[in-house]
């Protein structure tokens, strides 16, 4: 997630960076989450590198080669840099974007000889309108890899943070890296910039949850067992359910905000950008274009 449109033009990215910092300062929720970077080996083959930006994780195969899901942004991009070519002493050669946000995807510059980046087709238009050229692979469905005996499954799973959401999914490990789609204590954010939809989340978390998993690398935060994201699928049902309800006894948005607050569901606020509120506010319009849709 972020919030601010991503771009190439270093004085911009400093901008951002510094637009970062005062959002984070200003409203503190999240921010550890954001800014700590924790880096973590999952397995021998499989590391983590947690917050600073996006989540990222590094798999490892060949002698010489790595995998990166997510690429981070600005300094913490180089940090990601140099762990897996100086720490790892490894070439990154195939990278998978789960989403076209600075954060995750800041850092895609930071890799020049990346041969393949998997990327949503809608995230790719929105990389490329920003002056970002690499060799993006679209992955409308799925894309299946083995390297060296670890299968990796690139998946479109459906839409909600962005219009242009993937997930990278190693059966081997029963983990699934699911970008922003999922972050871990947050109250989900939609971001409509990017062609979020909280009623698409809706839909894209039970797909999610068809998937044989047992962890999650959200991408904010820490890694989730499966029962703590069947939670926030249940979450988001429960909200796109009582907003229906809400609208179907003509209630007014307002009105609504006043009865939907599922305090069952105990999520904080990400930065400056997710609430419960907000969230209420978006599946009740989201809804109403559904039913204009519907006419
Ligand atoms: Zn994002």
């Amino acid at each position: 997630m972020f919030p601010f449109r991503s771009g190439q033009n270093k004085h911009r990215a400093g901008v951002r960076a510094v637009g970062l910092g005062l959002v984070a300062l200003l409203c503190g929720c999240g921010t550890a989450a954001f800014l700590h970077l924790s880096p973590r080996s999952f397995d021998a083959r499989l590391k983590l590198l947690l917050g600073g930006g996006g989540n990222a994780a590094v798999l490892l195969h060949g002698r010489s080669e790595a995998l990166v899901v997510d690429t981070k942004f600005g300094d913490f991009g180089r940090r990601l840099r140099h762990q897996v070519e100086q720490d790892l002493a490894r070439k990154v050669r195939r990278i998978v974007l789960t989403h076209a946000h600075f954060d995750h995807a800041g850092g895609l510059k930071l890799f020049p000889d990346a041969a393949v980046v998997m990327v949503h087709p809608n995230a790719r238009k929105r990389l490329e309108a920003e002056g970002i050229r690499a060799p993006f692979v679209e992955v409308e469905g799925e894309v299946r890899l083995l390297l060296d005996g670890d299968e990796v499954r690139v998946l479109a799973m459906g839409s909600g943070h962005t219009d242009g959401d993937l997930v990278a999914l190693l059966p081997g490990r029963k983990l699934l890296i699911a970008g922003d789609l999922v972050n871990e204590r947050f109250e989900p954010y939609c971001d409509p910039k990017y062609g979020g939809d909280i009623l698409a989340l809706s839909n894209t978390l039970p797909n999610l949850m068809t998937l044989d998993f047992e962890q999650l690398v959200p991408g904010h935060g820490e890694v989730m067992p499966r029962a703590q994201v069947q939670s926030l699928a249940d979450y988001v049902a429960a909200l796109q359910a009582q907003v229906r309800q809400g609208r179907a006894e003509g209630l007014t948005e307002n009105q609504v905000v006043a009865k939907v607050k599922l305090p069952e569901y105990r999520l904080e606020r990400f930065l400056a950008m997710s609430s419960r509120e907000g969230n209420v506010r978006a599946m009740f319009q989201a809804l109403g274009r559904e039913g204009m849709r519907a006419r």
